[in-house]
């Protein structure tokens, strides 16, 4: 079992980062909604990106934006929140930190695979949310938690798990419905890619080829679409899954419903497809997919794989009715 701090005992610990300064390098995602949280929590906040878009936007929340390289400076704790790919590109400051400092990443992703060298003095840690950015900020402005894994890298202070759950408070993970959860970077980085890879990717590719057996079979394009994903009903289910549990969410479907889930779901689960999940994992953990995605050049690759994945016929279905809907 790992070991699980509840919100209390996260809060416990909130003392170790008052009065020294938590600087928050990029402002997207992760980066704005932990920033508002820890000012709204009252921690003392600096936030640092290249001056451009993420940087307007950061001043029309009020904060006066430093360049990256000043905001590390000044952090007693600096957390890296820009995508995982550019964290590299960060080396030559991340060097320049010193003892005393603390270095947080939301994903284990850089240390797990040796792509990114950090000066021996210094915490590092791991805070990573399992929740998107939007949900990190609306949860904690309604009152609510979050889950976050914790990880610790290096210890040099010998606080350093200390510290990362001070953070995790900070940003009001331990709030109702929260956690921290014991972890690792390469535990977070293999877990992140797994499910990256396998479901996450399999539901958008299966919901494209449920769409082509529909169209093949003569159903309308808008009811198709709207069945498949549209109505956000798939949305729900996650939910459910989330409140009561994997298989304790299929009572709020129909008998009919839960009778096809039962009897036809097992068998897509075939020989084929848990082997495949076995080679992500292999892929993964050896680092072959680490070392792809660092030789791509991240602007060309997603673009092209988009326009040649996606099918056309749904793209075209979907958008005309999501302009009827008056969704585009
Ligand atoms: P985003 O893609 O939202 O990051 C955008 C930020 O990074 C902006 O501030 C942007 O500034 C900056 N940035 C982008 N490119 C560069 C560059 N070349 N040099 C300097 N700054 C750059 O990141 P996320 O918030 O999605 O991810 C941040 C971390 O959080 C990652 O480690 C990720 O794995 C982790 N994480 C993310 C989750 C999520 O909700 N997306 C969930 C859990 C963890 P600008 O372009 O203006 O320079």
């Amino acid at each position: 079992m790992a070991k699980v701090w509840t919100g209390p005992e996260c809060d416990e610990r909130q003392a170790l980062l008052r009065g020294g300064v938590i600087s928050i390098l990029g402002y997207g995602n992760q980066g704005r909604a932990q920033a508002l949280n820890l000012r709204d929590r009252g921690f003392q906040v600096v936030v640092g990106n290249q001056d451009d878009r993420y940087a307007t936007e950061a001043r029309r929340d009020g904060w006066e934006v430093a360049t990256l390289e000043e905001a590390a400076g000044r952090g007693d704790y600096v957390v890296v929140l820009v995508p995982d790919d550019v964290q590299p590109s960060l080396s030559g400051l991340v060097e320049q930190m010193t003892r005393g400092q603390t270095l947080c990443f939301a994903s284990g992703y850089n240390l797990a695979f040796g792509l990114l060298t950090v000066p021996e003095a210094v915490d590092v840690v791991m805070v990573a949310p399992r929740m998107i950015g939007r949900s990190v900020r609306s949860r904690v402005a309604a009152g609510e938690g979050f889950p976050v894994l914790v990880g610790v890298f290096q210890d040099a202070s010998g606080q350093a798990q200390d510290y990362a759950l001070a953070y995790a408070s900070g940003i009001g993970a331990g709030l109702p419905g929260g956690c921290a959860v014991a972890s690792s970077f390469t535990e977070e980085a293999t877990l992140d890619l797994f499910s990256e890879q396998t479901w996450a990717g399999a539901i958008t590719f299966f919901l494209q080829a449920c769409f082509e057996a529909l169209m093949a079979a003569g159903i309308s394009p808008e009811a198709a679409i709207l069945e498949l994903y549209a109505s956000g009903e798939i949305g729900e289910i996650g939910s459910a899954m989330a409140s009561r549990g994997l298989f304790g969410q299929l009572e709020l479907h129909s008998t009919t419903s839960q009778y096809g889930q039962l009897t036809r779901g097992p068998a897509f689960v075939t020989d084929t497809l848990r082997q495949q999940l076995r080679d992500r994992l292999e892929e993964i953990r050896s680092g072959q997919f680490a070392r792809e995605w660092t030789q791509q050049s991240r602007a060309a690759v997603l673009g092209d794989l988009l326009a040649t994945r996606a099918s056309a016929p749904l793209e075209e279905a979907e958008h005309q009715l999501y302009r009827l809907l008056g969704r585009r």
